[in-house]
């Protein structure tokens, strides 16, 4: 068998002008890690969107193969952690950003930063959570070391049709909680109940300028979506709630004032999957295993092949895309 395979490449000019090829590459043009990977699946996450876009600095290395999730098997490893045939998990760290990531045949990484495949879950169940589902966890595990239980009242979800939000209201619903879907794209209802949502809210109801503070809707939320957004969950969350943020999707800013933290003693809980410690990441996937319904994964997911990449990250940055993508390769 040749060992070379497809890869997706993203390079640029001396203009700094972006371009995204489809080319063979084999194992020696990897980059150094002690862990090869044959990967059997990725995703597109939104991060992945702007990478291939180029509509944000997310590649820092030229050129890169993007994609910042990974599920496979072990081919080979110099690191004890690990054995060839090993089922593994890779979120973040860099990869896709400034090492070589995971829409490729292949990937060489740092064996310090995989997660074992949880027992339960295929290669292709954890790409259908990626990145995406997996901070959805982080938010859910945040809000409960608030302890922000379901007794406390209903859990905002925002971008509720993307994959953060998708499979934050799979879990907060299976949890217990009342969840309160806000979306743009009201034609998801359906799809949002059916994840579990028992209240939708139209996107518009929170894109106005905040009040210092609102009425008292919520008693937390995961937001995906940042600026006004994120300004006014703050603003309409209960007194002693939290709001975990762990988005940008409308905007970096955040035209808030100190009066929900100030008069609501309302907490902001920033999540990064990125960088995120190994216990936190084995902890997330472990509660994912447990804490996220099959069903509801399988209808928030859609598969394409390695072909169908570039388009599907167009689409996520245009807002297309509804809940998880997964890449079969
Ligand atoms: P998706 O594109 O799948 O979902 C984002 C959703 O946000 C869209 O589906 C849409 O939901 C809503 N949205 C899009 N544009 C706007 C807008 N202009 N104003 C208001 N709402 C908008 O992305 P992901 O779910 O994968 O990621 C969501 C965000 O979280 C991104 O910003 C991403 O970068 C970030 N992220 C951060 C991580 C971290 O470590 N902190 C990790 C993973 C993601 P709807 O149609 O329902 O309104």
């Amino acid at each position: 068998m040749s060992d070379r395979f497809k890869a997706i490449l993203v390079s640029r000019d001396e203009d700094k002008k972006q371009s995204v090829d489809i080319v063979e590459l084999s194992e020696n043009d990897l980059m150094d890690g002690d862990v090869t990977v044959a990967v059997e699946a990725t995703t597109v996450n939104y991060k992945d969107g702007l990478a291939i876009t180029g509509a944000a600095p997310v590649i820092r290395r030229w050129p890169l193969v993007p994609g910042i999730d990974l599920a496979g098997t072990v081919v080979s490893s110099e690191n004890s952690a690990w054995k060839a045939g090993g089922k593994v998990i890779l979120n973040g760290w860099g990869v896709g950003e400034t090492h070589y990531g995971a829409y490729a045949g292949r990937a060489r990484v740092k064996g310090d930063w995989l997660v074992a495949l949880p027992a339960g879950l295929t290669a292709r169940d954890a790409m259908a959570v990626g990145t995406a589902g997996y901070t959805a966890m982080l938010c859910v595990m945040a809000l409960e070391r608030h302890g922000i239980t379901p007794a406390r009242g209903p859990v905002v979800v925002t971008g509720a049709a993307g994959g953060v939000g998708s499979v934050a209201i799979s879990i907060l619903s299976k949890l217990g909680y009342h969840v309160i879907a806000s979306t743009g794209r009201p034609d998801q209802a359906q799809y949002l109940k059916e994840l579990g949502a028992a209240d939708i809210i139209e996107r518009q109801e929170l894109e106005a300028p905040a009040k210092p503070l609102g009425k008292e809707r919520w008693a937390g939320g995961v937001d995906a979506v940042g600026s006004h957004t994120l300004a006014n969950v703050l603003s309409m969350t209960a007194y002693g709630g939290a709001v975990a943020a762990c988005g940008l999707a409308g905007g970096m800013d955040l035209p808030t004032s100190v009066a929900p933290f100030i008069l609501r003693g309302v907490s902001l809980l920033g999540i990064d999957s990125v960088m995120a410690p190994k216990e936190i990441r084995t902890e997330a996937w472990r509660r994912i295993a447990e804490d996220l319904d099959m069903a509801k994964l399988a209808a928030l997911s859609t598969t394409i092949g390695f072909d169908g990449i570039v388009d599907a990250a167009r689409d996520i940055v245009e807002g297309k895309i509804r809940g998880r993508v997964v890449v079969e390769m």
